[in-house]
């Protein structure tokens, strides 16, 4: 796989530490010649990120918090200075109170409602729109990370499947929108991953356990998976693909559990 990235400017969005999916992501990418950036929402987790890259030659890292318009212009007014042109950008981030994915999704509050559609689904509009101008007719590619809960009812996942759902759709409305200008979108609908997010969602253990038993591939996917699955959809080889939503479950998503 080494050298599909080669020279390709790729931002990716939702670092915070090792078990990150969008850390797995970042590897996949770094290994396949990318020049990367991360962004990462606040100062700790910025500290994070350093700590994680040290190693690793001519990464850029910014800080953007997704629910800050000037943020998110500053971000990329910073990324066109620093190398002009984006040739792939992950969104990989998401966030809903505590409070919220737990018990009847009918308790959801309106600020809770509103929080996790604003930075979970909303964001990928805001940044979208800003990293347009910088791939327009370069072949630019733009991946976001979605879940079973965005397509069923799953029990706990609540508001954060109804955000996903909105995500889905705003990945199809933007394919159309962008399709013209040679830019591509798509979703990778993953399979759970023991990560910071994840274990907010009420018995997720329980409900990776109960994964785990029927998932026809036997094995608990990966980041190291999820980040290959990316690498194919920012690299030429998917340059047919657009508004598309890959799942990387293990196949747990055509069963009828
Ligand atoms: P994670 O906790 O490592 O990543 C979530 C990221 O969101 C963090 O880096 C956090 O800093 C960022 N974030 C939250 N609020 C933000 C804000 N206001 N501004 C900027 N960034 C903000 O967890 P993860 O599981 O790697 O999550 C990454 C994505 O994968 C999310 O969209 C999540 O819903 C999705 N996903 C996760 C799983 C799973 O089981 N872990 C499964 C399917 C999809």
């Amino acid at each position: 796989m080494t050298g599909l990235l080669k020279e390709k400017n790729i931002l990716i969005m939702g670092v915070s530490n090792k078990w990150s999916i969008a850390w797995g992501i970042a590897q996949s990418c770094f290994n396949a010649g990318a020049n990367l950036l991360l962004s990462c929402q606040d100062e700790r987790t910025e500290k994070s990120v350093r700590d994680l890259t040290c190693d690793m030659e001519g990464v850029k890292i910014y800080r953007c918090d997704v629910t800050d318009d000037d943020q998110i212009k500053d971000m990329f007014d910073s990324i066109e200075k620093d190398v002009g042109v984006l040739h792939g950008m992950v969104h990989s981030l998401a966030f809903a109170k505590k409070e919220e994915l737990e018990g009847f999704y009918y308790n959801t509050s309106r600020d809770g409602y509103l929080l996790a559609q604003n930075i979970s689904s909303y964001s990928l509009v805001a940044v979208t729109r800003h990293a347009r101008p910088l791939m327009i007719d370069k072949g630019g590619s733009i991946v976001t990370l979605t879940y079973l809960g965005g397509e069923r009812a799953i029990p706990n996942y609540n508001v954060m499947g109804v955000a996903k759902a909105a995500l889905e759709a705003s990945v199809r409305y933007l394919a159309m929108d962008l399709g013209p200008d040679n830019i591509r979108i798509n979703s990778i609908s993953a399979g759970p991953i023991k990560t910071l997010a994840a274990r907010g969602v009420r018995d997720f253990t329980t409900m990776l356990k109960q994964y785990e038993e029927k998932i026809p591939l036997k094995q608990p996917i990966t980041q190291q998976e999820i980040g290959d699955t990316a690498l194919f959809l920012l690299s030429p080889l998917s340059r047919g693909i657009t508004g598309e939503n890959i799942h990387v479950d293990g196949g747990y998503h055509v069963l009828g559990v």
